[in-house]
C-alpha cells in the first residue's frame, strides 16, 4: 500500500485552504461537508467560495498566504495556480508535520484526497495512489451502482440499535452472528423500500429471539491461485468467517480477501502429510466450531479433488457439526484453461482422468495398462518429482514416446510456467527449466492444440493475453 487510508475527524477543526478559485471551492465544499472550520486565504476569493465559508462559520482572508497561516492549521489544502506558492505551503506544512494536499501535485502532498461515494454515514473512499484517476472513477461508478440508495438509512437504523444489542447479547461472537442474521433477513429490503418502521419492528423481533450462535464449518475451494477464480459464494463466506484454516497452496492474494479481523491459521498440508496432521486439523475444526464460530477450511483448488475434503467432512458429520461445501476450480481445469490446453476435444480426447503422481517409497502404484487408452487425457497432480517415473511407465506400457505432454507449474498465477514436449523429452526439459511445484502433468494429444489456440500467459508480464503468433 502506498498510503494509509484513514477517515479524519475534522469537525470544528481549523482547515486551511490556500486558493480562491474553482478548485479551491471544490475542496472547501468537501471540508465543509465534514464539518471542518474553514479558513480560506487568497488575494482573490470567488463569490461562491466566500459564501460557503460564511455559511460554515469560516473565515475568508483576501491576501497572500504566509507561513503563520499554515502553522496554525490542522490540515492544509493548496489549490492556487501559482506553483511557487503551492510549493511554499507544502514545505511549511510538512516541516511541521501538518497534513497537506497540493492539488494535482502528488510530489508535494503528504495525503491524497480519494474519490468518494457518500451515503453518509456510509462513505466509500477510493484511490489508485495516483496511478489512474479514470480507473478510480470507474470504481466509484461501480460502487454508486452497487450500493442501494437508502443504505444510509439502513446504517442509521443499525447504529441506533447497537446499544440494545450489546445489552442483550454479551459476547462479541454472538453479536457478530446476530448482525449477520439481520443483514441476511428481510430488514435491509424493507428499509430500501422505505418501510422503516416495519424494519425496526422486525429488528426488535429478531433481537428478542436471538439464540447463542451455532458453530459451522465451511469447506471452501480457493481455486488454483488466481483470486479472480474464486466463486462468489467463496468470497461471500470469506467476509464472514471468524477463523480460517488454510493450506500451503492458498495464495497470499487470496488470503488478502478474508475479513481482516478473522483469525488465520496455517495448517501447511503438503503431499507428505501424515494422518496425525490430518487428525490435528480435524480436532481444530471441531474445537473452533464448538465455540460457536464460523470456521472456514480453505483449500487449494477443489476440496474434493485430492483435497481430503471427504475425510474432514466425515469427522464433522459424526460430531453433528453443521457444514457447507463450496466447490473450487481444480488445478487441472485452471491450469489447462490458462495454458490453452482443452482437456477434452471431439477429435483428440473423449475422456480425461485425474490421478495422483505422489510417490510412495519411490514408486507409483497405478494400473498402468488401464491408463493407455485411445483419445484419453491424463492429468497427474503432485507429480513433479515422479515425472520421470510417469513418463517411463507410460512408455513401458505401450504409449508412444512422441505422445505430447506438458507440465504447468504455478498455474493461473503471475508465476505460471508451461513446459511442453513429449513423453520422451519432457523430463529433461523440466529439469533444465528448474520448474518448482505446485505443478501438474498433462499427457495426451490435446497438449499439441496449445499453439493453435493462441492463448497464453506471457511469462514476463504474467498477464493473460491473446496473441497472434
Ligand atoms: N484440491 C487441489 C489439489 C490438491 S493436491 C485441486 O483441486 O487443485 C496438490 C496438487 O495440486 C499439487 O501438487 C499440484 O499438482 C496441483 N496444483 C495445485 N495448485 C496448482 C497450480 N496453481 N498449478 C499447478 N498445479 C497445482
Amino acid at each position: 500500500m502506498e498510503a494509509l487510508p484513514v477517515f479524519l475527524n475534522v469537525r470544528g477543526v481549523r482547515c486551511l485552504v490556500a486558493g480562491g478559485g474553482e478548485v479551491a471551492l471544490r475542496k472547501a465544499r468537501l471540508l465543509a461537508r465534514a464539518g471542518a472550520g474553514l479558513q480560506v486565504v487568497s488575494p482573490k476569493i470567488s463569490e461562491p467560495l466566500g459564501e460557503l465559508a460564511r455559511a460554515h462559520d469560516g473565515v475568508c482572508e483576501r491576501r497572500g498566504i504566509v507561513e503563520e497561516d499554515v502553522a496554525g492549521a490542522c490540515l492544509v489544502i493548496a489549490a492556487t495556480d501559482d506553483s511557487a506558492v503551492n510549493e511554499n505551503v507544502s514545505h511549511w506544512a510538512r516541516q511541521r508535520g501538518i497534513p497537506v494536499n497540493v492539488v494535482d501535485q502528488p510530489a508535494l502532498c503528504s495525503f491524497f484526497m480519494p474519490a468518494i461515494v457518500d451515503r453518509s454515514p456510509i462513505v466509500v473512499a477510493i484511490s489508485s495512489s495516483g496511478a489512474s484517476p479514470v480507473l478510480t472513477r470507474n470504481i466509484k461508478e461501480l460502487n454508486e451502482i452497487m450500493l442501494p440508495a437508502r443504505i444510509d438509512r439502513l446504517a442509521r437504523l443499525l447504529g441506533s440499535k447497537r446499544g440494545r444489542v450489546k445489552r442483550r447479547i454479551d459476547d462479541f461472537a454472538g453479536r457478530t452472528v446476530f448482525w449477520e442474521s439481520v443483514l441476511d433477513s428481510g430488514i435491509p429490503e424493507l428499509v430500501y423500500a422505505g418501510r422503516e418502521s416495519e424494519a425496526a419492528g422486525e429488528f426488535d423481533r429478531l433481537l428478542e429471539e436471538a439464540r447463542p450462535p451455532r458453530g459451522e464449518v465451511w469447506l471452501v475451494g480457493a481455486g488454483p491461485g488466481d483470486p479472480d477464480l474464486l466463486s462468489l459464494r467463496a468470497l461471500r463466506l470469506m467476509y464472514r468467517a471468524d477463523v480460517v484454516l488454510y493450506d500451503r497452496l492458498v495464495s497470499a492474494e487470496i488470503l488478502a480477501r478474508v475479513r481482516p479481523d478473522a483469525e488465520l491459521i496455517h495448517v501447511g498440508k503438503g503431499p507428505e502429510m501424515h494422518s496425525a496432521d490430518q487428525y490435528a486439523i480435524n480436532e481444530l475444526l471441531l474445537q473452533h466450531a464448538g465455540k460457536g464460530r464460523k470456521v472456514m477450511r480453505l483449500k487449494g483448488g477443489d476440496p474434493f479433488i485430492f483435497g481430503r475434503g471427504g475425510e474432514e467432512l466425515i469427522t464433522l458429520a459424526e460430531a453433528g457439526v453443521n457444514f457447507q461445501i463450496v466447490p473450487g476450480i481444480t488445478a487441472a481445469s485452471g491450469c489447462a484453461a490458462y495454458a490453452g490446453i482443452p482437456l477434452t476435444h471431439r477429435d483428440h480426447a473423449h475422456s480425461v482422468e485425474f490421478l495422483t503422481g505422489h510417490l510412495k517409497d519411490g514408486s507409483l502404484d497405478l494400473d498402468w495398462p488401464a491408463l493407455i487408452r485411445h483419445k484419453h487425457t491424463l492429468v497427474f497432480y503432485m507429480g513433479l518429482k515422479s515425472l520421470p517415473v510417469v513418463c517411463g511407465q507410460l512408455r513401458r506400457h505401450g504409449m508412444a514416446g512422441t505422445m505430447p505432454a506438458a507440465v504447468v507449474a504455478s498455474g493461473t498465477t503471475a508465476g505460471q510456467q508451461i513446459v511442453a514436449g513429449t513423453l520422451a523429452s519432457l523430463p529433461e526439459l523440466v529439469e533444465k527449466g528448474e520448474i518448482k511445484p505446485p505443478a501438474i502433468i498433462i499427457v495426451g494429444e490435446v497438449v499439441k492444440l496449445r499453439g493453435r489456440l493462441e492463448w497464453f500467459r506471457s511469462s514476463e508480464s504474467g498477464e493473460l493475453s491473446r496473441h497472434k503468433n
